[in-house]
């Protein structure tokens, strides 16, 4: 009887406090995903662009076709894994549900794919949404990651200094001239706040990085305001 009660307790700790893969759900030894979902993630590595960190089929250490046509106001920008339709179901999940699970693990691969470079960083700021939405969303994804990611990294987490100050229309089905016209002027700097950018390196947030409309105006006012440096830091990265 005491054997069949262990047992039972064992199972039942097991169903209440097991690992599960972030994306399919199935049961795993160690945080992350399943070896299936692993494999079928298709991480980033180099050889890469030097600036947008898009992937290239050969090892050349080069700009692509889109930063040698027009520079971006970012200095790099670094991504853990292309935006699929596989990976997408990772990042829908983290947008809609199961939040506290999937963004620890997704700040553990932001943590491994900028440590080398983070130490010389000042402050880490998440890509902001209008209050509007905010309100209808209830949090907002990037303050989540880069929230976390202070803790995992030391850097300082601020919030404040950047701000969405004008609602835009949805990026998704635009164009890319479509979308660098939707966000040009959306952004603005907190003059509260301004000075703590003079003369720092900025992390920037987000979940993922799609033309780079975006992030390419955030750092336009970081850099217009003293930021000296501007590294994009995302989980997913469109591939073009
Ligand atoms: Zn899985
Ligand atoms: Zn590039």
């Amino acid at each position: 009887m005491l054997k069949l009660f262990k047992q039972f307790v064992s199972k039942l700790k097991n169903i209440c406090f097991s690992i599960t893969c972030c994306n399919c759900g199935k049961i795993v030894d160690t945080e992350g995903l399943c070896l299936e979902c692993w494999k079928k993630i298709k991480w980033i590595s180099d050889p890469k662009c030097r600036i947008c960190g898009a992937p290239f089929e050969i090892d050349v250490d080069a700009l692509c076709f889109q930063c040698i046509k027009k520079k971006p106001h970012f200095d790099q920008a670094i991504s853990v894994f292309e935006y699929d339709n596989f990976s997408k179901g990772i990042i829908l999940k983290f947008k809609h549900r199961d939040v506290t699970h999937i963004c620890r693990q997704l700040v553990a691969w932001l943590w491994r794919a900028s440590q080398d470079i983070i130490k010389d960083y000042d402050i880490i700021v998440p890509v902001p949404i209008h209050f509007l939405k905010r309100l209808k969303r209830k949090y907002n994804q990037s303050e989540l990651l880069a929230k976390k990611l202070e803790t995992l990294s030391g850097i300082t987490y601020e919030p404040r200094i950047l701000r969405k100050e004008k609602q835009t229309q949805q990026q998704e089905g635009l164009s890319r001239n479509a979308r660098l016209k939707n966000v040009k002027g959306s952004f603005g700097i907190n003059p509260k706040y301004a000075n703590l950018l003079r003369d720092k390196n900025v992390i920037l947030v987000d979940d993922v990085l799609t033309t780079g409309a975006t992030a390419n105006e955030c750092s336009r006012n970081l850099k217009k305001y003293g930021a000296k440096k501007v590294t994009i830091l995302t989980i997913a990265r469109v591939s073009v």
